[in-house]
């Protein structure tokens, strides 16, 4: 498959609701812990170094960042979670702009949640999804780093945290993933592209 995401361009970063960009096409929203790997799951998918790095830029690293694709839809890199060196109002005031969000964001139309494959379903992880579920976003876990493992401990756990994924919404999908070999790559493109091709409300 030709990268489907050629052409991506960084839009905005945005710390606060009243800045979001204006709704256009539909988005799907990348979310996780910090360090889970989610930049380079961006930068693998959609084949760009440049747009990761932008997320990473200290000052944009809390802030919701979107990015447009050359149809006029949105891939949008949400603030990581759950990083232990800031302070409670921090975390506060990031759970508070990511919960409004993904409530209000008529556009959005899935969220993946990128975990690191040896540590999946933490508690903030999973706060997320049931969530999700009970709003109705779907969402598609990618299980990443799964290099890391033995082809049999990654399968394992796949099918394990598929059973609780399930449990907690039943508009959800995981797979396994790594951005340093490309295992998963295909899928979590297909995943992306169905939803991309919802139409708009
Ligand atoms: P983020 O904070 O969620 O954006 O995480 P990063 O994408 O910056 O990744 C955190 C660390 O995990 C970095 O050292 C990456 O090189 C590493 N990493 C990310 N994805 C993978 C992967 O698929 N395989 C392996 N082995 N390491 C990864």
């Amino acid at each position: 498959m030709t990268n489907p995401f050629a052409g991506v361009r960084f839009l905005k970063g945005v710390s606060h609701l009243s800045q979001l960009p204006v709704e256009h096409g539909v988005e799907v929203a990348f979310a996780g812990r910090s360090n889970a790997g989610k930049s380079s799951a961006i930068n693998k998918l959609t084949g760009s170094k440049s747009l990761a790095r932008t997320s990473k830029t200290p000052g944009r690293t809390r802030e919701i960042n979107f990015f447009g694709l050359p149809d006029g839809n949105r891939l949008v890199d949400l603030p990581g979670y759950g990083y232990a060196k800031v302070s409670k109002r921090m975390k506060a005031q990031w759970g508070a702009l990511l919960a409004d969000y993904l409530r209000t964001r008529q556009s959005l139309v899935g969220v993946v949640v990128i975990m690191d494959c040896r540590h999946p379903l933490t508690e903030l992880d999973c706060s997320l999804i049931e969530w999700c579920g009970e709003v109705g976003l779907p969402v598609h876990a990618l299980f990443t780093k799964c290099d890391k493992l033995s082809r049999g401990k990654a399968a394992g756990i796949l099918q394990s945290s598929r059973k609780r994924l399930t449990a907690m919404s039943e508009l959800s999908t995981g797979q396994l993933f790594s951005a340093h070999n490309g295992t998963g790559l295909e899928q979590a493109r297909q995943q992306i592209l169905a939803w991309l091709s919802t139409p708009e409300s």
